[in-house]
């Protein structure tokens, strides 16, 4: 019995010796690794690329939508819409119509830690992206009960920007997205003028988008706490005037926090942000 316990004692001693040894020998990770592993877009990515909540959202404000639309298209039958303008839907592009999740993954596969114009005016052209969980089949309702939809956006990627937008759309399957349809503003991120543009010829029944600046101007604000309340102050609006969809990766939330939309990878904006996750 003694024998076997010191058998025992003595094969646990070598097997912890074992870890002991493999554990000082391992060699230190390279830096590389490490910083990919702890590269603070992960929780953000992962989530967009595996969650079903992700793309369930989608399905539930394409939901939302198509009943405005439906409630605006009842008024309109018996006569209570007060308003004879064709009907129409404002809807942002990226993020809200097309998902660009494979710009995202290709940003992390390649070290990135922050959003990057250079790779993203690379990546556009090459038609990745995706259309967003019921989003085509909303464009085909609309287009189904003669209410316009209406594409606008800002990017700039150049002269061929409008002409890239419209590619985006069509070979995302947005088959019918026209032109005429398609408003592009390469000089600003204020949708305003264009929206009311829109609006002295149509009556709008709701905008779609994932920032709170393809609704109104006035979220362009540098202070999160400021751009809470404008929110607050609209409440009633969202779900019925606007219709949110989700964006953990980029948008003006992001603006409010470092007082710019696209901050650079620094570790004083990383500093920031962590600032930003503790509620600072
Ligand atoms: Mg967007």
């Amino acid at each position: 019995m003694l024998n076997k316990l010191l058998r025992t004692g003595a094969a646990a001693v070598a097997i912890i010796g074992a870890l002991v040894t493999s554990a000082t020998a391992a060699e230190p990770e390279p830096r590389a690794e490490a910083a990919e592993l702890t590269n603070p877009l992960l929780y953000a990515i992962a989530w967009r690329q595996t969650a079903a909540e992700f793309r369930a959202l989608y399905y539930q404000g394409f939901a939302l939508a198509r009943l405005r639309v439906e409630q605006a298209l009842a008024a309109r039958e018996a006569g209570t819409l007060g308003d004879a303008r064709p009907l129409a839907v404002i809807t942002d592009v990226d993020e809200t119509v097309l998902l660009s999740g494979a710009y995202w993954g290709q940003l992390i596969a390649d070290g990135g830690d922050f959003f990057d114009d250079a790779t993203w005016d690379a990546w556009v052209p090459s038609n990745q992206f995706v259309a967003s969980p019921g989003a085509r089949e909303f464009a085909a309702f609309c287009e189904a009960n003669e209410v316009t939809l209406f594409f606008v956006t800002n990017r700039d990627q150049g002269e061929a920007t409008f002409e890239l937008a419209l590619g985006n759309l069509q070979a995302a399957g947005f088959d019918n997205a026209r032109a005429d349809h398609l408003r592009v503003l390469r000089d600003t991120s204020n949708k305003e003028a264009v929206q009311a543009q829109i609006r002295s010829d149509y009556h709008v029944i709701a905008s779609l988008g994932d920032n709170l600046n393809d609704f109104a101007r006035r979220y362009y604000v540098t202070d999160v706490a400021a751009r809470e309340a404008l929110m607050h102050e609209d409440a009633a609006r969202f779900g019925t005037d606007y219709i949110v969809f989700p964006n953990p990766t980029d948008g003006h939330w992001i603006r409010a926090i470092f007082g710019e939309s696209e901050p650079a990878p620094t570790d004083a904006n990383r500093r920031i942000l962590r600032g930003a996750a503790l509620g600072r």
